[in-house]
């Protein structure tokens, strides 16, 4: 039973089944498209955690606060690269370019590096009575020298997390959950609720 309502401040269907599988069964997570909001939000921020701010302040004054709101910023940071495309990860090739077209830009980028060295990196922003948390989840790994897999979205078809031989786009998305960098920071976000319902019962 979903005894907590949070909405996702995101068009991304990839990463709101990634969060749906996290969160449930305690809470229930309504994605924009679910409340038929289609209006494209603006990621101007210079980092990952404006971009969260931006994302999750925009929904939470659009519906007036009637819900708290949860935004997910993520970006892909390849040591070789000095941390890009970081904060560009979704525009890397372009402005209307697709997962393939980011994934292809990368691995030719990539072609002649003897370090092929990443990490996803995601900034969780929840705004929740007015107030901003922020939680943080990093997984390291590397960058594949081709693509592997079909499950996931985004980059996870070229990203090998430190430890496993499964590539992210050759893993189920409960397995994905398990290690990933948005695992992680809900991870944290869910002992920041456990802790303030401690204290709304002490
Ligand atoms: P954003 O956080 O929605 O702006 O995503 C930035 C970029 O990273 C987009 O190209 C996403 O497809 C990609 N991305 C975000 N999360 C993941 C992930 O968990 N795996 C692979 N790619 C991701």
């Amino acid at each position: 039973m979903s005894d907590k309502i949070l909405v996702v401040a995101s068009h991304n269907s990839g990463k709101v089944e990634e969060l749906k599988a996290l969160v449930a069964p305690t809470t229930k997570l309504l994605s924009l498209s679910e409340l038929g909001f289609k209006e494209v939000i603006s990621e101007t921020g210079a980092t990952l955690r404006e971009n969260a701010q931006i994302k999750a302040s925009f929904i939470y004054t659009k519906f007036e606060g009637r819900f708290p709101v949860l935004s997910d910023d993520t970006g892909l940071e390849v040591d070789s690269l000095n941390g890009a495309p970081g904060v560009f990860s979704a525009r890397y090739s372009g402005n209307q370019c697709s997962d393939e077209d980011n994934i292809d830009k990368l691995l030719e980028e990539l072609r002649y590096s003897n370090s092929r060295k990443a990490q996803f990196r995601t900034v969780f922003c929840l705004i929740e009575h007015g107030e901003e948390y922020y939680f943080e989840g990093i997984v390291i790994g590397e960058i594949t020298t081709q693509k592997r897999g079909v499950k996931g979205f985004g980059y996870d078809p070229i990203f090998k997390p430190l430890g496993h031989h499964l590539t992210f786009g050759e893993m189920s998305i409960q397995m994905k959950n398990q290690i990933s960098h948005r695992g992680l920071a809900l991870k944290k976000l869910q002992a920041h609720l456990n802790q303030k319902l401690k204290l709304q019962f002490n």
